[in-house]
């Protein structure tokens, strides 16, 4: 039995365990190539967002790769619960976790006494949110960087698919934050539209219109999706189409959506001011109510709250 600091559990590969006994051969083609797939939900006052939307995209991108998932989608539901709950007595009642699911293609060897039946690796863990360091984003609003390196485009591989391979993401964070150390990257398309975050999606809004880049071209965020039913819900149109840079600065309203930040509004792209700066405008505003009240948790309180701390 080794120290487990954190005292959380996680799922590996058939049982609960300590995370620290979690270990993942070095021979696993999730380590080796970033062969795998992941997801990633929240709780919100400690109950969990959208599960079932989560784990339906994870069995996506599962499919997209041809990597086995091993379980339905019931037992990831199932032991995803059963993780969170033993973990949940770990943090105070205003902090939250991320709550993910990790899948990869298994160990590439003969080695056949680490392989798992299935062939798959699979991790269920949660990790609290970084409350604290995020939450000057809600009172500054997010700078925004965008780097020289372009998005993954779908000629080469879905971005709509959540792989572990976030090397294209990570490269253009580095850029943008060797430019700005507090920068949030926005990495443009192919063609040179906005396109997202390492893990955020981009909106703007114009003439009372929210805009965000097509399915096509980033990944379908449950957030998004979360924003897109709010503002059917609110009477606001909200369009796909391409926003080029110019548009960009010059929108009314510019926010990203992420599972940690939900709805957060941006100050500045590539230094420039955007919309009313740290401020969120009328639209970011009536979507952030409407997303608290619709989880039942006003998470810009609970950042802003770790500012004092
Ligand atoms: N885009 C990318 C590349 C991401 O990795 C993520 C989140 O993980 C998102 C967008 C936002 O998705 P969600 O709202 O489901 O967190």
């Amino acid at each position: 039995m080794t120290d487990n600091p954190t005292g959380r559990v996680c799922y590996f590969n058939g049982e609960i365990i300590p995370e620290s006994e979690a270990k993942v051969s070095f021979r696993d083609r999730g380590f080796k190539y970033g062969d795998a797939v992941f997801d990633t939900t929240r709780t919100f006052g400690h109950r969990i967002f959208r599960l079932d939307e989560h784990v339906d995209r994870l069995f996506k991108s599962l499919r997209y790769l041809q990597i086995d998932p091993a379980l339905s989608k019931d037992e990831y539901k199932k032991i995803t619960m059963e993780v969170l709950e033993q973990n949940l007595p770990l943090i105070e009642s205003d902090d939250d976790y991320w709550v993910s699911q990790r899948v990869s293609r298994g160990i590439d060897s003969p080695d056949i006494d680490a392989k798992t039946e299935s062939g798959s690796t699979i991790i269920i863990e949660t990790l609290p949110l970084p409350l604290k360091e995020r939450a000057s984003l809600y009172r500054d609003g997010i700078e925004v960087v965008i780097p020289s390196i372009r998005r993954t485009s779908p000629e080469a591989l879905s971005p709509r698919v959540k792989t572990n391979n976030y090397l294209n993401l990570i490269m253009g964070d580095l850029e943008a934050k060797s430019h700005n150390p507090k920068a949030w990257a926005v990495l443009l398309d192919a063609n040179g539209n906005m396109c997202e975050g390492i893990g955020s999606n981009f909106f703007t809004v114009t003439d009372g219109v929210i805009k965000t880049p097509k399915d096509k071209y980033v990944l379908g965020g449950i957030s998004r999706e979360t924003v897109t039913e709010l503002a059917a819900s609110l009477d606001i149109e909200i369009v796909q189409e391409d926003i080029d840079i110019y548009d960009a600065v010059n929108a009314d309203e510019v926010f990203l959506t992420s599972t940690s930040l939900c709805v957060c509004p941006v100050s500045t792209i590539n230094g420039t001011t955007v919309g009313n700066g740290d401020q969120p405008g009328p639209i970011t505003k009536a979507l952030t109510d409407a997303y608290i009240d619709l989880v039942d948790y006003d998470f810009v309180a609970q950042y802003l709250k770790k500012l004092e701390v």
